[in-house]
């Protein structure tokens, strides 16, 4: 799938819609989500162009894919979440929902957030 510029991310980057950033570096930007699923729940974008996970992990340099990393985790850090834990999780594809194409990963917090997935049903 080719990235598409004008999804609503590319557009926080651009500067060309507001967002509610808590970290921004050279690599990374992390923003609070606008429908928060969670007390805490914040996006970190790479600042390249990659639609999903799927394209992030096979086409972005090492040093994009330890600085995004890197900023993650520290977003996680100073949010305060290590302590009592969090979840980090990323939408690739149809199956998984993902509504916007450029790679996000969801920081969830705040509270305790249970299993990380229905079990299947006997
Ligand atoms: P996905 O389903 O693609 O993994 O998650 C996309 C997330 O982006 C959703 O949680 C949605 O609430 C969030 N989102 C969509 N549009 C905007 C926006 O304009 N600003 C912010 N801050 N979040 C958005």
């Amino acid at each position: 799938m080719a990235y598409d510029d004008s999804n609503i991310f590319a557009k926080i980057l651009r500067g060309e819609i507001p967002c509610d950033k808590v970290y921004e570096d050279e690599y990374a930007l992390a923003f609070r989500d606008i429908n928060p699923q969670t007390p805490t729940h914040v996006l970190v974008i790479p600042k390249g162009a990659y639609v999903s996970f799927d394209d992030f992990s096979e086409q972005a340099s090492g040093e994009e894919i330890v600085g995004f990393v890197r900023a993650a985790g520290k977003v996680a850090r100073d949010l305060g979440l290590v302590a009592p834990g969090y979840r980090a999780l990323a939408n690739h594809g149809a199956d998984a929902h993902q509504e916007v194409p450029h790679f996000h990963l969801h920081l969830f917090g705040g509270k305790d957030l249970g299993r990380m997935i229905k079990p299947l049903e006997k």
